[in-house]
């Protein structure tokens, strides 16, 4: 037999990528090592200068970099296909670092008007505060971002796909012809196996990796992935910033990683199968996933997403007393927030995640009195559907 060169990651299947990227900090061990330290050791001036200036240095101290955070880093960007990735303490660190690195008074943001509501709350006040105006615009109108953009003044388009709660999306060739701005893509709900904005053109793709990357509900953290130069840059602020991720949660994720491709097939035929059960059921007037041909973007969904994904929301007629209602009715289904994790979880954004809006956002981002939002997790299909309906009554 004659040897052959192992494939690169470029030429890997995404699933086979999951499990041989971001392995270059452990040596020889299969598990991925933890690097607990903050500090190293120098052996002079010279090097200790060296470490100090180094773009990045992994053996400096703990703000700057870690190993152990290098390695989830180096294999969120061989899913991403990106040149590189920066890990942050939480997705929202990772937001308010990147808007703060790249944008300064003066200086205007496009964002989508369905976001998270954390994102929506940093835009609406820290931003306002230091004087970064913020237009607003539906998502899912075609050209709507474009036409939002002030030629000189636009520093930042932001976008949201799927989004929360509602799973509307953001039609991603359309982001990446923008000319001008930075495009950043939160795509959390994607996850990196499901959507690759990078492909695209958009210039950042962001995950808040406590949610199904890292997987297990045992970690918060975020990462950003696009060229190494704005990385880099990006970078040199958020040592100031310092949002740092912790290694102990970088291994999760890590860990997380490896059976992302099976934890994602599952949950997103499993949440298919719900929403289809959902949308002919009686006491739902709405079900809303992507993977459904009912969608008003089903066509976008399969144009750009490579599974549907695992969350899907439904509005219930009866409003919140059904919402109340079916909360204390599941058995098998959690309420909680979050998502992406092996629980299948429920939440009532308007009481929730989303309940700093005022009544007018809500109603603009959809977020009725009887919309709950479901994380399909990893048990039987079958337990979960006759758990619902149970719950439905
Ligand atoms: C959870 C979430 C965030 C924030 O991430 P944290 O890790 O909780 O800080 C941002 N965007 C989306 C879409 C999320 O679901």
């Amino acid at each position: 037999m004659t040897e052959q060169a192992e494939p690169s990651a470029a030429e890997q299947q995404p699933a086979t990528r999951a499990i041989t990227a971001g392995r270059g900090h452990s040596r020889s061990s299969l598990a991925p090592a933890l690097w607990a330290s903050s500090t190293w050791e120098s052996t002079g001036l010279e090097d200790a200068n060296r470490r100090a200036l180094g773009v990045r240095s992994q053996e400096f101290y703990g703000r700057y970099a870690n190993p152990t955070v290098r390695s989830f880093e180096e294999a969120v960007a061989a899913l991403e296909g990106a040149e590189d990735s920066l890990a942050f303490a939480s997705g929202m660190g990772a937001l308010t670092t990147v808007v703060l690195a790249l944008c300064s008074a003066g200086d205007h943001i496009v964002a989508q008007r369905q976001l998270y509501a954390g994102t929506l709350a940093f835009l609406q006040g820290p931003c306002q505060r230091f004087g970064i105006d913020v237009t607003l615009v539906d998502g899912t109108v075609p050209g709507a971002f474009a036409e939002a953009v002030r030629p000189g003044r636009t520093m930042l388009v932001l976008a949201e796909t799927p989004s929360n709660p509602r799973l509307e999306l953001v039609d991603l060739d359309e982001l990446g012809a923008l000319r001008g701005p930075f495009t950043v893509v939160d795509s959390t709900f994607a996850t990196p196996l499901g959507q690759q904005p990078l492909a695209h053109g958009v210039h950042l793709s962001l995950h808040s990796a406590t949610k199904g990357i890292a997987g297990h509900n045992d970690a918060t953290l975020g990462v950003i992935s696009g060229e190494r130069e704005l990385l880099d840059s990006i970078w040199a602020y958020s040592v100031l910033h310092g949002a740092t991720p912790s290694p102990f949660d970088a291994l999760n994720a890590l860990r997380g990683i490896r059976t992302l491709a099976v934890r994602t097939n599952q949950q997103s035929a499993t949440a298919l199968r719900l929403a289809e059960a959902f949308a002919d059921h009686p006491a739902i007037s709405a079900a809303h996933y992507p993977g459904l041909s009912t969608h008003p973007q089903f066509d976008l969904a399969k144009r750009q997403m490579r599974n549907p994904g695992t969350v899907l929301a439904i509005d219930l007629g009866g409003g919140r007393a059904a919402a109340d209602a079916l909360l204390s009715r599941v058995r098998i289904a959690r309420v909680a927030t979050s998502l992406g994790g092996p629980e299948t979880l429920v939440c009532h954004p308007a009481t929730s995640t989303h309940a700093s809006l005022t009544p007018a956002e809500a109603a603009l981002m959809g977020v009725t009195e009887g919309l709950l939002r479901i994380s399909v997790g990893l048990e039987d299909p079958c337990d979960l559907l006759a758990d619902f309906a149970h719950a439905l009554g």
